[in-house]
């Protein structure tokens, strides 16, 4: 890949990381919020428990996403970056805009989730 894609590249995992890092500080103020509530009502407690949960599963997607981008920009630094890790075949280009932190190709991304629904 070109220097001037992988800039391009970098912008855009460098936009998508804020944003996700935004995202997270959101999810944490609503944790301290619900954490900050106090409740005499079991059904109350019981519905804050589960949005805990939900704020939780969302913040490990989140964490998972930012460790995805990490590793892209340490792609970019590496100039590796466009390569599928499975396949070593570039990543399509309009996969890449989409997603720019994605590490394979549409087909070993196909296979990968096909192999994990199966196991
Ligand atoms: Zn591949």
């Amino acid at each position: 890949m070109d220097a001037a894609s992988l800039r391009h590249y970098q912008e855009k995992l460098l936009k998508r990381k804020e944003q996700v890092l935004a995202a997270m500080a959101h999810l944490e103020k609503e944790k301290q919020e619900l954490l900050g509530q106090k409740h005499f009502d079991w059904l109350d407690q019981a519905w804050d428990e589960n949005e805990m949960r939900v704020l939780e599963r969302l913040n490990d997607g989140y964490l998972r996403e930012l460790g995805k981008i990490e590793m892209a920009e340490g792609r970019i630094s590496s100039e590796s970056y466009g390569g599928c890790l499975a396949c070593h075949q570039p990543i399509e280009k309009a996969r890449l805009d989409a997603f720019p932190e994605t590490e394979f190709c549409l087909e070993c991304q196909d296979l990968r989730e096909r192999f994990e629904k199966a196991s």
